[in-house]
């Protein structure tokens, strides 16, 4: 960048203090916490620099060489490069990376190419679905009529046998799996198997490990034949906040046309220029170490937590993620848990579990992941570390003075650990 970022803080500072004091106050907060939900990361600092670039200036509604605007040439070099990337990294056909998150990513999937009124069969949401995945309270969930499939009680994998029971009964015309809080890998061809079956299409929304799948420490739901991956860029790749959609090439026209002009106008070009960059940096040696690394120390953290005691969904992770049974574990509402570990200086979010008898907003667990504290550099011992802080915070939830002593000590780890781009 030609323009020293510097120059722009001092003019912030004295053109909105409001907002300048709140972005100090926010970095202190990266700074000395540790962030451990699981869709958090920090961005690659080439990716806050896009952001923050002259690409924003510019509208270029259509696609590279077919654009509505003029002044385009610069733009498509950008977003040409992404879609090259995006469709070697998740080996597809075709790439669509201007979403503008990842909720109308999915939209643009469900719209194009499913009548409204007509049957999808996702997961149950306290299993782990997400809000698009027809949540009632979300506009797809009033236009398409969902249907479920679940986990087994067991063992927490998914139940492949009444799924492809309630397929054939519901013949729906997309089945979409790909989760926010489940911690296992996918056997995505299973998927695939059933929706021949049924005659439906397939939609794997790897929203929160994306990077994961792009970096082979995941499988690979376009290796099983999916029609369309959706993932998230802000999450486990690093990227800007934005979404993007690989298919086969059969679905090219229509996601292109469902996107732009079906549901967006001008796309958001610093965010296609960051996007294009996360996807360089992702298709790295270096990030394919990191992405292992994340693995590594989801299994570390939670084989401690596990130690101390704490009963986890499914009983471990084989991603970046794990969900705490904490009404099991301490008789404390997810809520609580949240609470006491935010105390702690530690961030996580209060999670509902399988079939979850308790109300979301104080429900029985709380979901945690390892992607912000690998960015950082934390590795299997300080993973160990944490799972003490965890374990005490949760036990002393209600002792203001421990979780203060508890506080300094997660402050004292985060000093060795900078945040990048911070
Ligand atoms: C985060 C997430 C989304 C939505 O992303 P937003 O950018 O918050 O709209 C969609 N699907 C899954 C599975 C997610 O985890």
């Amino acid at each position: 960048m030609s323009v020293n970022p510097q120059s722009y803080r001092d003019l912030l500072a004295k053109s909105d203090p409001t907002v300048f004091n709140a972005l100090l106050g926010e970095e202190q907060r990266q700074r000395e916490g540790i962030e451990l939900i699981p869709s958090e990361n920090y961005a690659f600092p080439e990716v806050l620099a896009l952001l923050g670039s002259s690409f924003t200036n510019k509208y270029a509604e259509g696609y590279p060489g077919r654009r509505y605007y003029g002044g385009t040439e610069f733009v498509d070099i950008i977003e040409n490069a992404g879609r090259e990337r995006a469709k070697k990294l998740f080996r597809a056909e075709h790439a669509n990376i201007q979403p503008l998150s990842g909720s109308p990513m999915n939209q643009a999937v469900y719209l194009q190419f499913i009548p409204p009124g007509e049957t999808i069969l996702a997961m149950d949401l306290s299993h782990g679905g997400h809000l698009t995945h027809g949540a009632p309270v979300s506009h797809m969930g009033k236009i398409y009529r969902f249907v479920r499939y679940k986990t087994n009680p067991k063992d927490g994998s998914i139940d492949f046998g009444a799924l492809r029971e309630v397929a054939k009964a519901e013949r729906p015309k997309l089945i979409v799996c790909g989760y926010s809080s489940y911690p296992r890998d996918l056997d995505y061809s299973q998927f695939q198997a059933i929706a021949n079956e049924v005659g439906a299409l397939t939609m794997a929304d790897v929203s929160h490990y994306g990077g994961f799948v792009a970096a082979g420490a995941l499988k690979n739901p376009m290796d099983a034949g999916f029609d369309f991956l959706t993932t998230t860029t802000h999450k486990s790749m690093r990227g800007p906040r934005g979404g993007l959609i690989v298919c086969k090439a059969e679905h090219a026209k229509g996601i292109d046309a469902s996107v732009f002009p079906g549901l967006q106008g001008g796309p958001h070009m610093n965010q296609v220029a960051a996007t294009a960059t996360a996807l360089h940096l992702v298709d790295t040696e270096e990030f394919r170490l990191y992405a292992r690394q994340v693995l590594a120390n989801a299994k570390a953290l939670a084989a401690e937590l596990m130690k101390h005691n704490i009963h986890l969904v499914t009983g471990g992770t084989d991603n970046h993620l794990m969900v705490l049974d904490v009404m099991q574990s301490f008789g404390i509402n997810g809520a609580q848990g949240e609470k006491a570990l935010d105390h702690a200086g530690i961030t996580t979010n209060k999670q509902v579990i399988p079939d979850d008898p308790h109300p979301p907003l104080r429900p029985s667990g709380v979901r945690m992941g390892t992607p912000a504290p690998t960015s950082r550099g934390m590795k299997e011992p300080e993973m160990r570390v944490l799972a003490g802080v965890i374990a005490a915070a949760l036990k002393q939830h209600d002792d203001a003075a421990h979780l203060a002593k508890l506080r300094a000590e997660t402050k004292a780890l985060c000093a060795r650990f900078p945040v990048p781009g911070l």
